[in-house]
């Protein structure tokens, strides 16, 4: 389990993550690894998830990050974004 440290804003296809609940957009990262084995046959898969904690509600988002061109950077990048709350 990967854990990013500190407090992030998301951005997912540039759009905020804002929280359903309380409408924060601070969350806490991590990631999460879960076998897929349909029918109750054996691991076929092995999907990566980045799951995001609400750090006001404790709500938990997860998302599978992929790669999309961007056409600016001319470049494959993630379609999530992290931007560290520094806090003071
Ligand atoms: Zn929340």
């Amino acid at each position: 389990m990967v854990r990013k440290r500190g407090t992030y804003q998301i951005k997912i296809l540039d759009k905020q993550l804002i929280c359903v609940f309380c409408q924060n957009d601070e969350f806490q990262h991590r990631e999460v690894y879960m076998d897929l084995s349909p029918l109750g046959e054996t691991v076929t898969e092995q999907l990566t998830l980045q799951s995001f904690s609400c750090t006001s509600c404790g709500d938990i988002r997860m998302f599978e990050e992929k790669n999309r061109f961007d056409h600016t950077l001319q470049k494959h990048v993630s379609i999530i974004e992290y931007m560290e709350v520094i806090k003071e």
